[in-house]
């Protein structure tokens, strides 16, 4: 394919599990997708909303399907709040395997600027933690919310998630946290001015049709839904969101960008 076909669309958003891969296997045809995209000239970055993983772990990942994408071409809700936060003072409630996300961060507990609240582990934040926060909110701090799900599956049944203790602080304080991530606009367009190109020449590949397809429209972007992952016919009809294009699977992009 060529660049011709296509003009308008300068950089490309891959949403990565269900779109690239599905939990450690690779979905056909994905590799070959993304390195002729690259090599048309385009600019390609992965965007996810995990919040357990740091970005030199997911770029490993994608390396071992053959999918370059480096570590610094994927955004994710930590590395937006490392970015939002700059030299100003955080107080961080991550897992310690995201805590290399924020190196260079000027860490105060106590008297933050702004507070990170992601997945902690266990059934989440105990009553003194969200005090504790609470407390600081009430101070002037400003909530960075890594996402704000309501709750989650685990193999004995569903669990509270971090959205729960969000809303506690968002409901004692009066006080909106910033929730990053997908599908927060705020989020497609920090990565549109890092990229250096408008949302309306940037394409979003995606398989939630809320997250991935529903944000990026909000933010201003032409979408493509892919019949991988998560998604289901039925709910998409639901939704009432439409793709500018549906696919059968991220194989079929570079013959459906003729189609834009
Ligand atoms: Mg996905």
């Amino acid at each position: 394919m060529s660049r011709k076909n296509s003009p308008e669309i300068e950089a490309i958003l891959f949403d990565l599990d269900g779109v690239l891969y599905i939990g450690n296997n690779a979905i056909a045809g994905a590799a070959k997708t993304v390195n002729t995209l690259q090599q048309s000239g385009y600019r390609i970055a992965g965007i996810t909303n995990t919040t357990t993983q740091p970005r030199r772990i997911i770029a490993d990942k994608l390396a071992g399907m053959e999918i370059s994408i480096p570590a610094s071409a994927i955004y994710t809700p930590a590395a937006l709040a490392n970015r939002v936060i700059g030299d100003k003072k955080a107080a961080l409630f991550v897992r310690d395997s995201l805590q290399e996300e924020f190196e260079g961060i000027q860490q105060n507990p106590t008297r933050p600027d702004y507070i990170v609240m992601g997945d902690i582990g266990g059934e989440g934040y105990p009553p003194e933690t969200l005090r504790t926060i609470f407390g600081m909110v009430m101070e002037g701090a400003q909530v960075l919310a890594l996402h704000k799900n309501r709750f989650w599956q685990k193999p004995d049944g569903l669990h509270l998630d971090l959205g729960v203790f969000v809303a506690a602080i968002e409901y004692a304080t009066g006080k909106d946290a910033v929730v990053l991530g997908k599908p927060a606009t705020e989020f497609f367009h920090g990565i549109c001015r890092e990229l250096h190109v408008k949302p309306e020449h940037t394409l979003m590949i995606g398989d939630d049709i809320e997250s991935d397809i529903g944000g990026a429209r909000r933010a201003g972007l032409r979408t493509v839904l892919v019949q991988t992952g998560k998604h289901r016919e039925a709910f998409v009809k639901q939704t009432g969101i439409r793709a500018d294009i549906v696919i059968p699977s991220v194989a079929d992009l570079t013959d459906a960008l003729s189609l834009l």
